[in-house]
């Protein structure tokens, strides 16, 4: 039966039902391959679903000790956008967690602008008080920008959460300086492990994920809106291993994600003893995998980073902004 459709991320309105879990059925788009739930919370009411997305007090996602390994990725993660982006001096990330990335470019890769987008409230407290960061809590559509301001823009893991991705990439090719870069990290559909996990598939997360993207449908979102595709990989130590890991498991065990929502504060299984051991034996065998899988297109995350199209002609003394 075809569930009628609420959201419909983009203007083609040619799609099929590829998918089923339950009540919540995946979309096609027929024309540009946007894969969607179309009926999600997440759409109609997203205040209330990502109030509590970041815990109260510290604004932390994850229990004391997997903190620091988050700090530890966050400082990755700023050391990816200066190899991306060495000379640029602006950079606003949408969807900013709590800024450690921002404030590690502030503080030793010598950016001068840090901006962040953030709607869950404890993280943007935290984001301001603590790290001095210049957030902005509205919707980045909501948001009455001035053009050509940022360097770079970046969007890690948070595509994935928009109904309309094609109105924020619109909005943020404005936001760009010409050949400004945009980079964007989001789970990958077409991964190895979704091609078998189906429903336990860990980046399903189908409370919080409205749209699915393929590197051709992501390629294809992005030169929609002016971009040419600069770098592409598939792998991430941060999302890639562990990912497969609890996708498999919970497959094989045909268990829900209980260590991962252990380890985000969640109550503890005793079936989480039992799934140790698969973690231990299949650790070795999924990191292989996805460093094998690094330049396919099957790893677990499509990283992107785009260069926005030059609209004039550049001076010959132009190196970067
Ligand atoms: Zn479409």
């Amino acid at each position: 039966m075809h569930t009628p459709v609420k959201n419909i991320p983009c203007d083609h309105l040619m799609y099929k039902e590829i998918y089923r879990f339950g009540a919540t059925a995946l979309h096609r788009c027929e024309a540009c391959g946007l894969v969607f739930t179309g009926n999600s919370q997440a759409v109609v009411a997203p205040g209330a679903v990502y109030d509590k997305y970041y815990r109260n007090e510290t604004a932390a996602r994850f229990d004391f000790g997997i903190e620091y390994v988050i700090r530890l990725f966050r400082f990755f993660r700023a050391f990816k956008v200066f190899t991306i982006c060495p000379c640029a001096g602006s950079i606003m990330d949408v969807g900013s967690g709590r800024g450690f990335m921002l404030y590690y470019l502030k503080k030793y890769y010598s950016y001068k602008r840090a901006a962040g987008i953030q709607i869950s409230r404890n993280a943007v407290e935290f984001s301001r008080n603590e790290l001095g960061l210049e957030i902005f809590d509205k919707d980045l559509l909501e948001i009455p920008f001035k053009n050509a301001q940022f360097d770079v823009i970046t969007m890690w893991h948070v595509l994935e959460h928009l109904a309309v991705p094609d109105e924020y990439i619109e909005k943020i090719s404005g936001l760009l300086k010409e050949r400004g870069k945009l980079i964007i990290e989001v789970p990958n559909f077409n991964s190895w492990t979704r091609m078998f996990t189906h429903m336990h598939w860990l980046s399903l997360d189908l409370k919080y994920h409205l749209t699915f993207f393929t590197p051709e449908s992501l390629t294809a979102l992005l030169k929609r809106h002016g971009f040419t595709v600069e770098a592409f990989h598939t792998f991430s130590l941060e999302y890639s291993v562990f990912t497969s890991l609890q996708s498999i498991v919970s497959w094989l065990t045909k268990s829900d994600h209980d260590f991962f929502t252990w380890l985000q504060g969640g109550k503890f299984s005793f079936r989480i003893i039992l799934h140790v051991p698969l973690f231990i034996i299949l650790s070795p065998v999924c990191l292989l995998i996805n460093i094998l899988l690094y330049f396919s297109k099957s790893g677990e995350v499509i990283l992107i980073a785009a260069e926005k199209k030059q609209i004039t002609v550049p001076s010959p003394l132009q190196c970067c902004r």
